[in-house]
Parts: C-alpha cells; structure tokens; sequence
C-alpha cells in the first residue's frame, strides 16, 4: 500500500500520531508532506502571525528531523492545498490520503473538497482532541451550552485512553520518487522571546510543570507575575503534544493533590469546550453567541483602540499585556480577561477588533480558544461571564500582581513607583511620582478612561440594548 500522510500543521509530532502510526502500520511505501499554506507563506503573509510562523517553522524543522531519523523524508509542498493534495495523490499513485481530523468550518470545508476531488480514500484520524466534538451530547441529545455539564460528560469517555508509541521505522518514500521538495521558509529576524518550537522542547515543558509547579497551579495559575502556569498553549495548537498524551501524563501522575489534578483538567476541558462550541456553532467566528448581543451598539474608535494595542492606556496592568503580547508572543491568562474586559465594556470596542489582534500576535493563537476567550470576556458568549460583572484593572492588577513586577517587567517606565502606587500611578503625590521619574501625561499616559464612569456607562448601553431586543427582532 502507498500511502500519503498530510502533516497539517496541528499535528507536528511523532508521538500520539494516530494517522501516522496507521500509515507506519499498513504501507509498503510512505509520502509524508506538508503544504505550506499560500495565507501564511504567500507574498505579503510576513506580518500576517510572525510569532505562530516562528513556533510553526520550529515544529517542522525538528518533524523532519524525526522522520528522517526513522528513514523516512517530509515533502514540503506549496499550496494551496485543495489543489496540492489531490494532484499530489494522483501523480504519485498512492491508494489513500490520511490526515489527522480538522474541526475549524473552514479546514472541515476544505477537506470535503478535498476527500470529493480525490480518487482514493482519504482517512481522518482523531488527533487534536480529547474527545470528537459529534459524539459529546447532553442526555436529551442536544448541544451543551454550559461548561460544567459538558465536562462532566467528557470526563466520563477518558477513562482507559490509549496513546500511541512513537514509530521506531517508517516505510521508505516510493523508490525513484521525483518530487520537488521546497525548502522551510527561513525566518530573517527570529525573536528570541517566543516559546520555542518542536516537540522535544513541548515534552520538556510537560514534565517542567508536572514536575513542579502543578501542584501549586490552583493557587499560582491567577498570578501574573509568576510562572506558575504549563505555558503548552502553542504545543496543543499546533500539537506537537497531543492533548491526550497531557490528560494521560497528569492521570499517570500519583503525587499531586486532588485539587491540582482537578484545576488543570478542568483547564484542558476548556479547551474542548471552545473546539465543541465552535465545532456546533461555526457563526460563532462572524457573531456573538447569544443572540441578544447582535448589533451591540460597540463605538468606533481607533484613538482607544492603538492606545489599548500598544499599550498606551494609563492603566498598567492593561499596558503590560499588550506589551507583553507585542513582546513575547504571550499572554498570561488572568492578563487576557482583564484587557479583553476592558477593551470591550471599558472602551465599548466591538470584541472582534481585539481577538484579530490577539489571534496575529499569540503564539497559541487558536481560532476556538480565542473566540470562546473573547466573547466570554465580552459577556456574549457560550457560558461566558455575565455582562454586568465588569473587571477592575486596578484592583485585578493589586490582587494577581501584588508587588507589581508584572507591571514593572513590561511597563519600565513605572518601575521604580512603589508596589502600593503601581497599579493607579495617578493616585500617587506627586513627590512619589517624582522619586518614581514618572511624569503623568509625558513618560506615562493618564488613564484614557474613569473606571467607575466606563463601568457605568457600559452597564447602561448593555441594559438598555438587551431591554431593547432590537437584535432579535431588528
Ligand atoms: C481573551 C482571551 C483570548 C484567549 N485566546 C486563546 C488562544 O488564542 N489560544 C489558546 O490556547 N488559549 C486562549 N485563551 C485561553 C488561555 O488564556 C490560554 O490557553 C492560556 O493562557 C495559555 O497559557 P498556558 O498554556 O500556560 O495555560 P494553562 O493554565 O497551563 O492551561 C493549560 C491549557 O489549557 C487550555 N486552557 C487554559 N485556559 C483556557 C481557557 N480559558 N479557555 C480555553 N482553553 C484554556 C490551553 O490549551 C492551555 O494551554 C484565551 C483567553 C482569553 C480570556
């Protein structure tokens, strides 16, 4: 049997690689490829996700290395690949195309193209979830809306899960095979400060924070300046881990307290939640998720926007994360909901200008887990936030980074203002801010907006648009 294995950039690994090891399994012969995607490598696609391409071009260098290792060779081709993969398959005559399974509306379109315009079997294999999105039903049949529920219902199908070991060999390329392989993309300036790729260097972050800090995860995972998360968003995005070889590491870890197991287990079934909400409710990428919210009266404006993307509100603690996004290609956790909070209840920012922003610049940018973020941030989502409950940045920044050193990491030109002052530099005397070198409305903006009054003003917008039922019955 010749078979072709497409590698699609969520399934970067050698490990737990269901399509791979079927393919190691049952062919004589082997065609492992790659398509480079003309959206991200075409002309012009530079600036499209600089720090995903970065971890992305890691991931395949260290993938073909694996292969290789194992006598096999990855084929990079140029896409688009629903014209690439069909006439891959028939100019090198294999008898099936296997994949690991895509559940994003469009890569699930493209694959129906795909599986119609070829001549053989084209195989999806489980891969990027815990668990399929179809098979997760409420009792009745239905959809679940809520989040506990569904994680109940999931946690009961990953009793016994198997993983699958890494293939000692692989079968040989079709001998005589003419192929012109292009090579990887070569990154000009590569930030140093992004996570980085492969899955030698995932694994490692695994065992890093099963290590140590999980145990610690239920208390530490709300501080943003500790590092007292797992940090493997970009590894489940682009699965050099799979998400199963991570439940099944935590299962097998015996000296870690209940509650930790839990905490974390319940993060990774977030994560199922966003890729089943989307995978049932695709428009979720185009409109809220509760209907109520469509036609938000959100307002324009591109001042409040630059200042929240580059960091230049006059509330720290929103400043560091956007800094920090542009900077490292990260986001700490508590740091997302607080900013998206504000951008979009504090400025009345439509939510979708900043899950654009956020899904260019985060490493584990991922259309389902940043949309289900956003709009449960936003207060439209499924199971998301209620739209009344409005963070405060000061108080979230005094809470989960009480001496400041977030800030201060990102935000140098507050650093030397005490702890106390550092989350509402305008509340500080002025010979305080002076000993500081803080000069308010020169070396730091003040803040673009009053906290009370934007909370204020949202919570009458919201109330009176959701009275209104206009999107329901426009
Ligand atoms: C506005 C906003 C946007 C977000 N965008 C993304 C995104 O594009 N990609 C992304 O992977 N996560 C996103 N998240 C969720 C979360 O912030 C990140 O998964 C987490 O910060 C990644 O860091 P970590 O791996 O150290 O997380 P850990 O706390 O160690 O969690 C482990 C894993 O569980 C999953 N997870 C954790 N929290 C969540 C959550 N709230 N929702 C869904 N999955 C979760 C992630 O895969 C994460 O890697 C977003 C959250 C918000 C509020």
């Amino acid at each position: 049997m010749r078979t072709l294995l497409w590698f699609r950039g969520k399934d970067l690994r050698v490990h737990d690689h269901a399509a791979l090891h079927a393919a190691a399994r049952e062919s004589r012969e082997l065609v492992p490829v790659f398509v480079l995607s003309t959206k991200y490598f075409g002309p012009g696609a530079r600036e499209l996700a600089p720090h995903r391409v970065q971890f992305l071009l890691a991931s395949l260098r260290e993938l073909a290395a694996e292969l290789a290792a194992r006598g096999s060779q990855l084929q990079i081709v140029r896409g688009p690949a629903a014209r690439a993969i069909p006439e891959l398959a028939q100019r090198l005559k294999v008898d099936r195309v296997l994949v690991s399974a895509a559940y994003e509306p469009e890569a699930r379109a493209r694959d129906e193209r795909i599986a119609g315009a070829l001549k053989v079997p084209f195989v999806r294999y489980r891969g990027e979830l815990l668990i399929d999105p179809h098979v997760v039903r409420t009792g009745a049949g239905g959809v679940f809306k809520v989040y506990t529920p569904f994680a109940r219902a999931v946690r009961e199908g990953l009793k016994d899960l198997q993983l699958y070991d890494a293939p000692s060999q692989l079968p040989p390329l079709p001998a005589g095979l003419k192929l012109r392989t292009a090579p990887l993309p070569e990154l000009q300036n590569p930030n140093p400060k992004i996570i980085l790729g492969g899955e030698r260097a995932g694994r490692e972050r695994l065992k890093r924070f099963l290590d140590g800090p999980v145990d610690v995860y239920p208390s530490e995972r709300n501080r943003m300046d500790h590092e007292g998360t797992s940090r493997l968003g970009a590894d489940l995005h682009f699965g050099t881990l799979s998400a199963r070889s991570v439940w099944c590491a935590l299962a097998d870890k015996s000296d870690i307290s209940a509650e930790a197991r839990e905490r974390f287990s319940a993060e990774l079934l977030w994560r199922e939640f966003a890729h089943y909400t989307l995978w049932n409710r695709p428009t979720v990428l185009d409109e809220p998720f509760r209907p109520e919210f469509k036609g938000f009266p959100w307002q324009r404006d591109a001042a409040g926007f630059e200042a929240w993307w580059r960091g230049t509100t006059g509330y720290p603690i929103i400043d560091a994360s956007a800094r920090q996004l542009l900077e490292t290609g990260f986001v700490h956790n508590r740091a997302r909901m607080i900013s998206a909070s504000f951008l979009a209840k504090h400025q009345l920012i439509n939510y979708q200008h900043g899950e654009v922003h956020y899904f260019q610049y985060l490493t584990d940018g991922d259309l389902a887990q940043n949309n289900l973020g956003w709009q449960w941030s936003a207060g439209c989502g499924c199971d998301a936030q209620p739209y009344f409950r409005v963070f405060n940045p000061i108080t979230q920044g005094q809470r989960f980074d009480p001496e400041g050193d977030y800030v201060r990491r990102y935000v140098p030109e507050l650093a030397e203002l005490p702890a106390r002052y550092i989350h509402a530099p305008w509340t500080a005397p002025a010979s305080v801010l002076e000993r500081a070198g803080v000069r308010l409305g020169k070396s730091y903006p003040r803040p673009i907006v009053d906290h009370a009054e934007a909370r204020k003003r949202f919570l009458l917008v919201a109330s009176e648009h959701l009275k209104s039922g206009a999107s329901v019955h426009p």
